[in-house]
């Protein structure tokens, strides 16, 4: 049983239409995947359709841009019922401050001697209501500014750099409320990916466990040394915080994310499924007839 609970389509900013994506799975013989597209759950019913086609189980998810004293977090939420309005509020501000700065983005690359047309943009945004930095690089490395996305974040898009541009994101504690009203399962994507341990602490994290609001971590992902694995294993085991494992795989977009290249066990989405129905969200959704 091959489980990999953190999946991007071209809903968000991966590259894989969401049929394509489970199609993807169902040839690397992965069972279950969530689907975890930034701040949108628009590609879901589409994969759930293709995944009762091609025999694989497509869970309802979805990654939110939260913050944490300006600290950027990623709150995926495993369950949630998507019709809940205040949660799809929220993430309506959270995709309209993405849309807001991309002018100031566009502005920063004209004046860097990088113009990028609004057109070469919207051909990589497709019809994703979420746009991305990501599509950004995308659109530099097709007008020869940079090699690939990662040297778009490397040297001019990450938090920090020249062209990034700040946008709205959930406060964390928020976010933990917004997911669990909605029904929903709360894992901290990656904590000690590309944020330091400084930033998002161990204390935080213990906070969170004891307020009941925080359900897991996700340990085992690409943007994790082993070691930093083993010390966020240990830490989530004291805290009674379950541990999931994933891809994040974001198709072309991201080397080194290969479907099922980490994996969660079958006991913790056992568990997920349980507080899911406990809580009156919904993990596998039942795809529209007219899909
Ligand atoms: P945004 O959604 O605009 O905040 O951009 C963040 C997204 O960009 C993340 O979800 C990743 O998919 C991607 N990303 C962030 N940092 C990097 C990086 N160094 N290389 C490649 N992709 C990145
Ligand atoms: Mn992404
Ligand atoms: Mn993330
Ligand atoms: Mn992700």
């Amino acid at each position: 049983m091959r489980i990999d609970l953190h999946t991007h389509s071209s809903v968000s900013d991966g590259t894989d239409a969401p049929a394509e994506l489970v199609a993807e799975a169902a040839r690397a013989g992965v069972d279950v995947i969530a689907l975890c597209d930034h701040d949108t759950f628009d590609g879901l019913a589409v994969a759930v359709a293709a995944g009762q086609r091609l025999g694989v189980s497509v869970l309802h998810g979805i990654e939110i841009s939260a913050q944490h004293h300006g600290v950027s977090v990623h709150l995926l939420g495993y369950g949630c019922r998507i019709d809940d309005p205040a949660l799809a509020d929220e993430l309506a501000r959270i995709r309209q401050g993405r849309s807001g700065r991309v002018p100031a983005m566009l502005e920063r690359l004209s004046r860097a001697g990088m113009p990028v047309p609004r057109e070469v943009l919207d051909r990589y945004v497709g019809d994703s209501p979420s746009i991305g930095r990501p599509h950004l690089a995308d659109a530099m490395v097709e007008l020869g500014y940079v090699s690939d996305r990662r040297e778009a974040f490397d040297r001019y898009l990450a938090d920090g750099g020249p062209i990034f541009v700040g946008r709205y994101a959930t406060p964390l504690g928020r976010g933990l409320d917004l997911v669990r009203d909605a029904g929903g399962v709360a894992v901290i994507a990656h904590p000690w990916g590309r944020v330091s341990r400084d930033e998002l602490p161990a204390s935080l994290l213990g906070r969170l466990a004891a307020s009941g609001r925080l359900d897991g971590v996700e340990v085992d992902h690409q943007d994790h040394d082993p070691s930093t694995r083993a010390e966020l294993r240990a830490l989530a085991s004291g805290l009674g915080l379950l541990t999931t494992g994933s891809s994040d795989y974001h198709g072309a977009g991201k080397k080194d994310h290969d479907l099922a290249c980490n994996t969660t066990a079958p006991e913790v989405l056992a568990e997920i499924g349980a507080r899911v129905a406990a809580r009156g969200g919904l993990l596998v959704g039942e795809p529209p007839a007219s899909v």
